[in-house]
């Protein structure tokens, strides 16, 4: 708001003494004061500068003030013009009043009249300006509300990655265009939709539906969910929930990428390990058995040093052997070429083979190996028969490894009835609430400390310390139980205590009624 020595008052009267003394007047309140003795000169003066009030005779000789007044009011409507009026003129400040002015002052007035009629002018000025100021600063703030929506709209609308956003009744909030281009939308879709009326993927639709809900996906940080679109396009879904203040779901964002090429430079390298572990499987057994043939020819003739070397040559050739085999087996199960050939099984009779067949490795450690089966009789599982050999021949070779001499494993079988058993798993593959049997693989053995738990199923891995440096292995057995339990749509899971023993747990799920 402008002092009063910044703002302009022009008095435009033909009478002197009133110019004067309004002059007078005003300039002690402070204001700049310039004077006008007929409307000509005084519309001059509104034009060469700025001024804030017209103090406006209505009654001068040539220009009258009624016209002065049509000017002022064209040129600024924003200038205030109090009129001066003559006794008799009453009736033309009210028509002046019609026209514009602002207020009028009956002549002769007294300074007081007159010191309140342009403070009420100043007020109206403040209020004006305030009023403004007020619209500037809303104006401002939409602006900048805009421009921050606008940028963030911007941005997502942008991204490379897909991004779906829902509120709790999966009901879509908004959908960017990679989303629709990536999953093959057609068409805008109205925010408030339900999912269902654009996505028809399956296990999609349930992994937002249960993170729009705020369930947390097998306690994993981020729900993923991997599918093809078409038989080119692979997508991978992360699902996140998004919480109030408050502490509640108010629904999930879901954020989409294209992994084919990802998947594609697995697949050939998958293609490239498979190639290159089969044509060095013959070639090394071939070394492997002229080394046992050699050193069975040898015997008691040569040097026992020579005997050591070749017998080490032929124990690593093993190794190689075993690791080529696990390769080719992860190949095969990364390809999707296992667990094709699923027939019912008699889980029961599987279990008693392996157990029979891995108890003379047992037993050269004099360690026992049990089968703990309930008594009543076991549902069919639905599997291929090689890939269950697999799960359990690893799983029990690695509690006989893992076991010290005279150690004791377990093989417990359960029927579990509900669902329980989803929430604990550590790796998965579809969500079913079907019954399952669970078969937990226990050991008394060197067990595995808490920080490598979430490695061990990872290739290569393997767990080295003073007890387990001397036992060979490949760190593939686990990752291929994994790979084969997520194609059989089952579970594993372990639980582990250094120096007490481990426990192996399988889920399995029943053949479909
Ligand atoms: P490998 O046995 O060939 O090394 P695995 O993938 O089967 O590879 O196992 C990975 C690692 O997990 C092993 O190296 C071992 O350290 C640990 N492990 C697996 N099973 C057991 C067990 N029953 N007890 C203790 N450690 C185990």
């Amino acid at each position: 708001m402008k002092s009063e020595s910044e703002m302009t008052i022009l008095v435009i009267d033909d009478e002197q003494n009133i110019r004067e003394g309004s002059q007078r007047i005003l300039s002690r309140m402070g204001y700049r004061v310039l004077t006008a003795a007929n409307g000509q000169q005084g519309l001059a003066l509104v034009q060469a500068q700025p001024v804030s009030i017209v103090l406006l005779d209505l009654k001068m000789p040539g220009m009258d003030g009624m016209e002065v007044l049509t000017h002022i009011r064209l040129f600024d409507p924003e200038i205030l013009v109090i009129v001066i009026t003559g006794y008799a003129t009453i009736e033309t400040a009210i028509e002046a009043m019609k026209k514009g002015a602002y207020d009028f002052i009956p002549k002769p007035f007294e300074p007081d009249q007159l010191r309140i009629v342009i403070n009420r002018a100043r007020e109206r000025l403040r209020l004006i300006d305030e009023t403004r100021r007020l619209e500037r600063e809303r104006e401002r703030n939409l602006a900048d509300l805009g421009t921050e929506k606008s940028r963030i709209r911007t941005i997502v609308e942008t991204l490379p990655n897909g991004v779906l956003v829902t509120n709790v009744e999966g009901r879509i909030a908004l959908m960017n265009p990679a989303f629709r281009w990536l999953m093959e939308i057609e068409g805008e879709v109205p925010a408030g939709a339900p999912v269902e009326s654009c996505i028809a993927e399956a296990g999609l639709l349930q992994l937002i539906r249960e993170v729009s809900k705020g369930k947390e996906r097998n306690g994993a940080v981020d729900a993923k969910y991997e599918f093809a679109v078409g038989e080119q396009k692979f997508l991978q879904a992360i699902a996140k929930p998004v919480w109030s203040e408050s502490g509640e779901c108010v629904g999930a964002v879901v954020n989409l990428t294209d992994i084919t090429t990802m998947k594609l430079l697995d697949r050939l390298k998958n293609e490239f390990v498979a190639k290159v572990s089969h044509e060095l499987r013959s070639p090394l057994s071939t070394i492997h058995e002229q080394l046992a043939l050699v050193l069975r020819d040898m015997a008691e003739k040569e040097s026992s040093r020579d005997q050591y070397l070749l017998s080490r040559a032929k124990e690593k050739t093993q190794g190689l052997i075993s690791l080529i085999g696990d390769l080719l087996d992860l190949s095969h199960i990364e390809a999707g070429n296992v667990c094709k050939d699923r027939k019912p099984i008699h889980l029961a009779e599987l279990l008693k083979n392996i157990v029979d067949f891995l108890g003379t490795k047992a037993k050269a450690k004099r360690q026992r190996l049990d089968l703990e089966l309930p008594p009543e009789p076991l549902p069919l599982i639905e599997a291929d028969p090689m890939a269950i050999e697999s799960i359990f021949g690893n799983l029990i070779t690695n509690a006989i490894h893992y076991t010290p001499e005279e150690g004791a494993i377990n093989v417990r079988v359960t029927l579990e009835p509900g669902d329980e058993a989803t929430t604990a798993a550590v790796t998965t593959a579809g969500v079913k609430s079907n019954p399952w049997i669970r078969v937990d693989v226990i050991d008394n053995g060197f067990g595995i400390e808490e920080r490598h738990l979430e490695n061990i199923f990872k290739r290569f891995y393997r767990v080295k310390n003073e007890k387990t440096r001397f036992i060979t292995g490949t760190g593939l057995g686990l990752p291929i139980v994994k790979g084969l339990l997520d194609e059989l749509g089952g579970r594993i899971t372990v639980q582990s205590v250094p120096d007490h023993g481990s426990t192996f747990t399988v889920w399995l799920p029943l053949c479909q009624e």
